[in-house]
């Protein structure tokens, strides 16, 4: 493959010209990464195998873990899913286009290899104009998981899906930072009662304002694992290539806890929120805010993982979010990447 091309695009109005040049190369089965409002998508034609092949090929990607398929239009959906439960035409109202992921049961034109073999299919409708642009001129439903290397952080920018992907795609499409910055919330309703597989961009409490019955169980499973674990729940996920651990309990306990912490590893560094990374502004430590909200921890989630490995660092410390609204997807993220490495502050005391 030849080496691979970044083009810089406009998130309001993107050149016609240049969709048509990345539409192209999905039609003609390359692999196209483009901005959504949750991460980067590594995206293909999901009518044909061999280019959602190449996907799982580029990300090192088990089989076992299938893709999400992109609309850009409510009616692709009876394209992708042969059944439509009576709950989709409320959600897709509501949550349409944006950060919430249906499961649904599959069209006989979806690829084995994209569903992992299942007779269920995951779909969304970005909230991104150059996502829906792209699909649009495609003229065909897109498979696109994260646009990084398997169980490494997703990627919130073009340059991180460089830093993972370089040569390994035809076409890197640049909008600039993802908004959101986590994955999308995916619901499954081919379960009764409904189920959420992952907490994300969509918060549950918004979920079951609308589907009162939605049910929530977190699952990790670990590598030891006999059976092949669930889709996506690997416990080891967007993990960064130092260790992380996470800090649970109030303030003082994890601020002592994360002292003793620090003087033990030569190389540490913090991702914190900003009222947290204050308590060590007298210490000479590598810090990644997350901010002084939830939104802006998501947003910088991941980027801070990255800049933490990218500045060397042996161990990263961060402190697990309250579980509510974003809350629960970040510390989904957090327990993830943390491999379950969690430090109880309170028993330290
Ligand atoms: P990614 O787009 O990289 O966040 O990964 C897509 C995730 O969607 C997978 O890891 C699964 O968790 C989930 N997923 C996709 N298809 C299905 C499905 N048919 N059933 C359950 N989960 C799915
Ligand atoms: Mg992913």
């Amino acid at each position: 493959m030849p080496s691979t091309r970044i083009l810089r695009v406009d998130t309001q109005r993107p050149d016609p010209a240049l969709i048509a040049r990345a539409a192209e190369i999905i039609r003609g089965g390359g692999l196209v990464a483009f901005p959504t409002e949750t991460v980067y998508g590594l995206g293909a034609n999901a009518w044909d195998a061999a280019a959602v092949g190449r996907i799982f090929h580029a990300k090192g990607r088990p089989a076992s873990d299938p893709l999400i398929v992109h609309i850009a239009e409510i009616p692709q959906l009876a394209q992708v899913a042969r059944e439509v439960p009576p709950s989709v035409p409320l959600l897709s109202r509501h949550f349409f286009p944006g950060a919430l992921t249906l499961v649904l049961r599959k069209s006989a034109r979806i690829p084995d290899n994209l569903s992992a073999g299942m007779d269920t299919v995951a779909l969304r409708m970005p909230d991104h104009v150059v996502a829906r642009a792209l699909i649009k001129a495609a003229g065909v439903p897109i498979a696109a998981p994260s646009a990084n290397t398997f169980s490494r952080p997703s990627p919130t920018s073009a340059e991180h899906v460089l830093e993972d992907l370089a040569d390994k795609v035809d076409l890197v499409l640049d909008g600039g930072p993802a908004h959101i910055g986590i994955e999308s919330t995916i619901v499954s309703l081919v379960d009764e009662p409904p189920r959420l597989l992952r907490p994300g961009g969509i918060s549950l409490e918004a979920l079951r304002a609308l589907l009162p019955d939605l049910q929530y169980t977190p699952h990790f499973a670990n590598d030891a694992d006999a059976a092949v674990p669930a889709p996506g729940t690997l416990l080891k996920h967007y993990s960064p290539r130092a260790r992380l651990l996470l800090f649970h309990g109030d303030d003082c306990a994890v601020y002592a806890a994360m002292r003793a912490e620090i003087a033990r590893h030569s190389r540490v560094g913090l991702l914190l929120r900003q009222r947290d990374a204050v308590q060590f502004a007298d210490l000479d430590i590598r810090t990644e805010s997350l901010g002084s909200n939830s939104e802006q921890a998501a947003e910088r989630l991941f980027a801070g993982l990255r800049a933490l490995d990218k500045a060397g660092v042996d161990v990263i410390l961060a402190r697990a979010p309250e579980q509510s609204g974003l809350g629960l997807a970040l510390h989904d993220r957090l327990l993830r990447a943390a491999v379950g490495e969690v430090i109880d502050a309170r028993a330290m005391l």
